[in-house]
């Protein structure tokens, strides 16, 4: 992990670890996966009309049989507020 947090480190922000979890369904084998983004380490920025988002995206699997890919994609706002999810062979839920 060093090696990938010297990459994007800007300043140095000294902040507790900060996780975003969720839980999707598998469309194909009912599977419930969970997924967790690292909101310190895998957002991107990205400037959308006048303000800026941070954007992730994840591929998940599961644990069963099953080849089905899962693609997530959130969207937070600058406080790390979710704005947006969408999911590709899966569902959310709560
Ligand atoms: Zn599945």
């Amino acid at each position: 992990m060093g090696f990938f947090k010297k990459l994007f480190s800007g300043t140095p922000t000294k902040r507790d670890k900060n996780y975003y979890t969720f839980n999707v369904k598998c469309t194909r084998c009912g599977e419930v996966i969970e997924g967790r983004v690292d909101l310190d380490n895998d957002l991107s920025l990205e400037y959308e009309d006048d303000r800026s988002v941070y954007f992730v995206r994840k591929g998940l699997m599961g644990n069963n049989r099953c080849f089905q890919q899962i693609e997530v994609e959130l969207k937070f706002d600058s406080s790390r507020q979710l704005l947006e999810q969408q999911v590709t062979g899966g569902t959310f839920i709560e």
